[in-house]
């Protein structure tokens, strides 16, 4: 058996960047980009409810919300995914008034949540990125340092991929991760 020093630390290969649709992916989770309610909405989150079934939006009415920043985990019912973290993404109002550290907490809060769970295996779409209108490149940059900061910490964790729906989207991402994640087999 591999001990947990061989085993992911290496970074580039436990990040993945895709251009696709959230709701197809074969992973343990993924993650929504909802709103306050938990009661659906448009955007990643329509989608998401669509995909699952009348049944993820009977337990999310269980819940009793979720407050921005913060995430709480349903069943993923008629997903390949077995569990959808529901995370509430900040609304962008000019960049100073606490924007940044909300999104990082969500990114935070969904993958501390996963890790109890046991998950192994989490897509993240661009929370808060479209009705929510925060700016692509910061959000990106913000998501990526959470994820990175996550897994150094937490090495038994396999993988984290971003699912970008539009091509803008994709290339903020491809870019970011170039820069911002240390290549295949090298420490850091
Ligand atoms: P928010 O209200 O947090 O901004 P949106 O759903 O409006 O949430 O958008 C968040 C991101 O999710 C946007 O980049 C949007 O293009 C993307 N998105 C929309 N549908 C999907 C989907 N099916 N899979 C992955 N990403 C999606």
């Amino acid at each position: 058996m591999k001990s947990s020093n061989q085993l992911n630390h290496n970074l580039s290969a436990r990040i993945d960047v895709i251009q696709g649709d959230i709701t197809q992916q074969q992973v343990d989770a993924i993650v929504n980009a909802a709103n306050e309610s938990l009661l659906g909405g448009g955007g990643v989150d329509g989608a998401i409810h669509r995909a699952a079934g009348k049944q993820l939006l009977e337990e999310c009415r269980t819940l009793g919300g979720c407050s921005s920043g913060e995430a709480k985990i349903t069943k993923g019912y008629k997903l390949p995914a077995k569990w959808v973290i529901h995370t509430v993404g900040p609304i962008w109002r000019g960049g100073n008034n606490g924007e940044d550290d909300l999104l990082r907490s969500c990114y935070r809060h969904s993958l501390n949540l996963a890790e109890k769970k046991g998950i192994r295996t989490i897509a993240f779409p661009a929370i808060s990125t479209g009705v929510y209108r925060f700016p692509l490149d910061r959000a990106t940059k913000i998501a990526i340092n959470e994820v990175k900061q996550f897994l150094r910490e937490n090495l038994s964790f396999e993988q984290v991929i971003f699912v970008c729906f539009g091509d803008d989207s994709y290339r903020c991402y491809f870019k970011n991760v170039s820069e911002l994640v240390p290549l295949r087999g090298i420490k850091n």
